[in-house]
């Protein structure tokens, strides 16, 4: 079993290095001396040297909201995990929604970045989840099960250096999260899916919850039996707010 929660932050395009300077001197203090749940940060690209340097003492890790497949080339505009694991990243989220809805990426794409981020040896969080309409039309589960095949394609091996975020795309940055049972149903099928996959390995997968988590329902999420972390995008944003997010999973887990 992965032995830790992990809480998640994505910051999106948010925070210039300097900003996430002052964020981690803020930060930091809040959660001294706690590690029995695993913390990552996602800043935007450019921030991640300060986010690196900032977190060098720390049990704080960083990791980044993308990438590309290829090593290096003539891909204006992308960033390879080579260049994230040079630079102290440890993980990479792949298939965020936003990448689905705003860049137009296919499972087949992501499959790619998630084979080559895994080479590389990042440890890789694949986002998956369903439309609001998807989910009225009844086609959560179907829409969550086809992602995670293709996506998992061929790293079924590696299953233990992968961690599912599920993010409905109706609760992401819409101040409304799935009811905690409501996401707890797709976490344990998600898990049953991972389980058809790799039966040796899909207990060491974290499935993450991702969707307007806040301190005010962090911990009725989070006590959910297949619920193991939170990726928070917007309460990542303040020290106050994620510390807080972070004391819940650590108490939860004491
Ligand atoms: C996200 O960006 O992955 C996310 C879940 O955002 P928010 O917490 O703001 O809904």
């Amino acid at each position: 079993m992965a032995e830790k929660l992990l809480i998640a932050g994505n910051w999106k395009m948010h925070k210039t290095p300097a900003q996430t300077e002052e964020f981690f001197k803020e930060f930091l203090p809040l959660i001294e001396g706690i590690n029995n749940v695993e913390i990552l940060i996602c800043p935007p690209f450019v921030s991640i040297p300060s986010a690196v340097e900032a977190t060098n003492n720390s049990y704080v890790k960083i990791g980044a909201q993308n990438c590309y497949f290829e090593k290096e080339g003539s891909f204006t505009g992308e960033v390879s995990p080579v260049m994230l694991k040079e630079v102290g990243c440890k993980y990479v989220i792949i298939g965020h929604s936003e990448r689905r809805h705003l860049f137009g990426e296919s499972d087949e794409l992501i499959n790619k970045k998630v084979i080559s981020a895994l080479e590389e040896g990042l440890k890789v969080i694949l986002c998956v989840g369903e439309t609001l309409q998807e989910r009225e039309s009844g086609l959560t589960f179907t829409v969550v099960e086809t992602q995670l095949k293709l996506g998992l394609s061929g790293v079924e091996d590696n299953l233990d250096r992968i961690e599912i975020a599920y993010e409905p795309v109706w609760a992401i940055g819409t101040g409304v999260p799935a009811q905690p049972e409501e996401a707890q149903e797709v976490h344990r099928f998600i898990y049953q899916k991972l389980g058809e996959l790799n039966p040796k390995k899909a207990d060491q997968v974290r499935v993450l919850y991702g969707g307007s988590v806040k301190p005010s329902n962090a911990e009725a999420i989070l006590s959910q039996p297949h619920i193991k972390g939170v990726l928070v995008g917007g309460a990542s944003l303040k020290p106050d707010s994620f510390a807080q997010i972070v004391r819940i999973g650590s108490q939860l887990s004491g």
